[in-house]
């Protein structure tokens, strides 16, 4: 069975960027800052941000969690996250999705300053994927394009599904596998006789958010699945996958496992994003000094 090991794909990625920020004090005086935005107790939000902060401890980078009530006016969010766009020791601003309702997200992604945007959610660094020119790329798409090919896959000339249309997951690794020269089709709650489609796939990307609901009559063999769900079992009440790992394993080419696949490089993803954001405002400050000295 070849399972693609997320957890310690990862851990290398994450060692590798410790190493590299702890260059960064002497070569710049000071380490990365991510300033990840909290608002509510959702419990997964308490989850995946607490994760966040772990994930930086791991490699070095300094984090400040800031938490709202629930009750926070949009316009208070909007104002906090002007404040951090402007403070020049913030390299990286994340808020936590989901917001509660009476908080337009739009607006709020909108607001975070592209060169901060450690998400890749940003209008701009969306419109940048998709023509092509420089951006910051999403955390989960991001993930999974390494463990492609930390597992060995080339995604050229291969024939790729995704399920899921989602702007965070979905669409954008549809995308990335265009760009590797794979031939993609995207399927979605309307797609008429799916498992007639993920048959014929030889790189499966399922990101439904359906538990389980990719069984083994859907998986050609030798398939290169690609789990991205994070579902709770409603038999067991564990943390499983959107594909049947137990029956779909044994015949799937390589897959990653839930928990310890796609979830663990989400957030490696999210370091090196934090690292790219850092490095190329150092960047931008060089240039701005050395403008000023001419
Ligand atoms: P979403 O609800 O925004 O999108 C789901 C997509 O799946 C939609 O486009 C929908 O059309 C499609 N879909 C749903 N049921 C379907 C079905 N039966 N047949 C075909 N298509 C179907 O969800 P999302 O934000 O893209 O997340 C998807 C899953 O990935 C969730 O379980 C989420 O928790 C997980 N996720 C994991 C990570 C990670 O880091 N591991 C990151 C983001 C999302």
């Amino acid at each position: 069975m070849n399972i693609i090991d997320g957890k310690a794909i990862s851990a290398s990625l994450k060692e590798a960027l410790k190493e590299q920020v702890a260059g960064f004090p002497e070569q710049y005086g000071r380490v990365p800052h991510l300033v990840v935005i909290r608002v509510g107790e959702d419990p997964a939000s308490v989850v995946y941000v607490r994760n966040k902060a772990k994930a930086c401890e791991a490699c070095g980078i300094r984090n400040t969690t800031l938490v709202f009530p629930e009750s926070i006016p949009e316009e208070d969010l909007i104002a906090v996250i002007g404040n951090l766009n402007a403070d020049p020791d913030v390299d990286g601003i994340l808020v936590q999705l989901p917001l509660p309702e009476h908080i337009g997200e739009a607006r709020v992604i909108e607001t975070i300053a592209r060169e901060k945007d450690v998400d890749g959610f940003h209008p701009y660094n969306v419109a940048g994927l998709w023509q092509k020119t420089p951006h910051m790329a999403p955390c989960t798409p991001k993930g999974i394009m390494k463990l492609l090919e930390a597992a060995g896959v080339d995604p050229k000339g291969k024939r790729a599904v995704v399920i899921g249309r989602s702007n965070i997951v979905g669409l954008p690794v549809a995308k990335m596998l265009l760009d590797a020269n794979a031939t993609v089709t995207l399927c979605h709650t309307r797609t008429v006789d799916l498992p007639s489609v993920t048959r014929q796939a030889e790189i499966l990307v399922v990101a439904a958010g359906r538990a389980k609901m990719m069984g083994v009559d859907m998986v050609s063999p030798g398939c290169v699945v690609i789990d991205v769900g994070m579902d709770r079992d409603p038999l067991t009440g564990k943390l499983c996958g959107d594909v049947d790992f137990d029956a779909v394993a044994p015949i799937a080419g390589a897959i990653t496992p839930v928990p310890g696949g796609v979830g663990p490089m989400t957030i490696a993803c999210l370091m090196e994003n934090t690292v790219e954001c850092f490095l190329e405002r150092m960047s931008t400050a060089a240039d701005e000094r050395l403008q000023t000295e001419e």
